[in-house]
């Protein structure tokens, strides 16, 4: 048995996962602002890990994080304001479980390579799109792995000169205009919703007004943006399939079909016979936490 932890920019998630890939149990919170986000962090995590010790035989102890995480420690998690966490040390004080942290876009990448939407593909693009956008790819079933950064960040692709500001520092980076954030947001904005409007809610919304002039105009120019970025995804790897994943999913009704109709004309692939599927995801929200227990 493993554990498996998400640490997302909004949510924790614990849970315990078989070696086959089965989910066993779970728990998850909301993260708001909390005082100490950190201290919080700490002590869900260690009461989750020795709740799960204490009921399992766990050999292998998983964590999915933003970011860029090296050496056992979590860096940078903007989002939570927290620098730098050595949470393989703090999880050492109640147990000496192996521990290994990886990037969560490759961890739920690795959780569709494995039991999910790519699991048939030995050449396969997995693209998180959700706060961010991140990626994974794989080549003859292998995820690739650099050896100075993680790589792959796929969300800041430039797709347009002097674009957009990202949080990056670049401009016209292909997640400020393709993340579901933004698209969110910006749909919040033409439909006149509070700016704290869930997905569900939007999505409830969209139902009846979808066929709006402006709520169209945006779909379409997402569209043509992701469209844009995925063509170049291809022109690089060359992948037998794309699998989108992340809150996108959420969104599969009002995306999907358009997406594909517009990918497939392939007006932007240099080889043009070569066409990716592009498939979902399949292991929802979970595939961060399923993904950190791959070995
Ligand atoms: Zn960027």
């Amino acid at each position: 048995m493993r554990i498996g932890i998400d640490l997302g920019g909004s949510h924790i998630a614990i849970g315990v996962v078989q070696q086959n890939g089965t989910l066993i149990e779970k728990k998850e919170i909301d993260l708001d602002s909390e005082n100490n986000l950190e201290e919080f962090i700490q002590t869900y995590i260690l009461k989750g890990v020795k709740e799960y010790i204490e009921k399992y035989p766990v050999d292998l102890i998983g964590i999915a994080s933003p970011g860029e995480p090296k050496d056992g420690k979590i860096t940078s998690l903007v989002n939570l304001g927290i620098q730098e966490l050595d949470i393989t040390e703090i999880i050492g004080k109640i147990c000496d479980i192996p521990v290994q942290i990886l990037n969560d876009a490759k961890c739920a990448g690795k959780a569709e390579k494995e039991y999910g939407a790519l699991r048939n593909e030995e050449d396969g693009v997995f693209i998180c799109l959700g706060t961010g956008m991140g990626g994974a790819v794989f080549m003859e079933d292998k995820l690739l792995t650099p050896k100075r950064h993680s790589g792959f960040e796929l969300g800041h692709i430039t797709i347009q000169k002097d674009g957009e500001l990202c949080k990056c520092g670049n401009h016209g980076c292909l997640e400020t205009y393709c993340s579901i954030k933004r698209f969110k947001k910006a749909l919040i904005e033409i439909l006149d919703l509070p700016k704290e409007t869930k997905a569900q809610e939007l999505l409830e919304v969209l139902k009846e007004r979808e066929k709006e002039e402006k709520v169209e105009q945006k779909i379409n120019e997402y569209i043509e943006n992701l469209v844009i970025g995925l063509s170049n995804i291809t022109n690089i790897f060359e992948p037998e399939a794309i699998c989108l994943g992340g809150s996108f999913v959420y969104f599969e009704n009002i995306l999907y079909d358009k997406l594909v109709e517009k990918f497939e004309k392939g007006e932007q692939f240099f080889n043009k016979d070569s066409l990716p599927k592009l498939k979902l995801a399949m292991l929802g929200n979970d595939a961060g936490m399923i993904g950190a227990t791959i070995k």
